[in-house]
């Protein structure tokens, strides 16, 4: 189970604890249960980022994937499958 996490200013399926910064999430699984799993994922990935300081530059410039995955961003599976805009590109 994979998520493509991108940051956003809008709409945002996950909100950082520690820094406020939104991220919309797009999700490989359709299952919802799968989904709440990945977004505990996604939250646990995000306090990770933190673990050297509190501001909001510790996460990825703009998109990451949960977990970690070494390809460009935006071709990850979660990308496509999820339907990440294109602009997320
Ligand atoms: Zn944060």
């Amino acid at each position: 189970m994979q998520v493509f996490c991108l940051a956003t200013v809008e709409t945002a399926d996950v909100q950082c604890k520690v820094c406020g910064q939104n991220y919309a999430l797009y999700f490989e699984c359709k299952s919802h249960e799968e989904r709440q799993q990945a977004l505990q994922m996604v939250v646990d990935t995000l306090d990770q980022h933190h673990a050297e300081s509190p501001e909001s530059t510790v996460h990825p410039d703009k998109a990451f994937n949960v977990p970690a995955w070494h390809g460009v961003a935006h071709m990850s599976g979660a990308a496509i499958l999820g339907g990440a805009p294109p602009w997320a590109a």
